[in-house]
């Protein structure tokens, strides 16, 4: 189980090495890498859907600057596979 991804709620990043929950439902103040969402701490008055308006509204760009994009990332590609129903705008 130590090579388990989990996907970011906000934005769809697929390769999380550590959920944004832990098994009790707490948060894990981790930073997701792509969309830069602070777990425990930017979700807690706004909802994951508002982030993710947030960030794809700044351009939906790749986050961190120590820890690069996969080779081949793609913000779009990545929001219709995570959220197909999703509205875009
Ligand atoms: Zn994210």
């Amino acid at each position: 189980m130590s090579a388990a991804k989990f996907t970011c709620p906000v934005c769809g990043f697929a390769e999380l090495p550590e959920s944004h929950l832990d098994p009790t439902g707490s948060p894990t103040y981790s930073i997701c890498p792509c969309c830069g969402v602070h777990f425990g701490a930017d979700d807690v008055e706004a909802t994951h859907e508002d982030l993710r308006r947030a960030w794809i509204a700044g351009g939906a760009e790749w986050w961190s600057m120590n820890e690069h994009a996969p080779p081949g990332w793609n913000a779009d590609a990545q929001l219709k596979a995570a959220f197909p129903d999703a509205p875009r705008n």
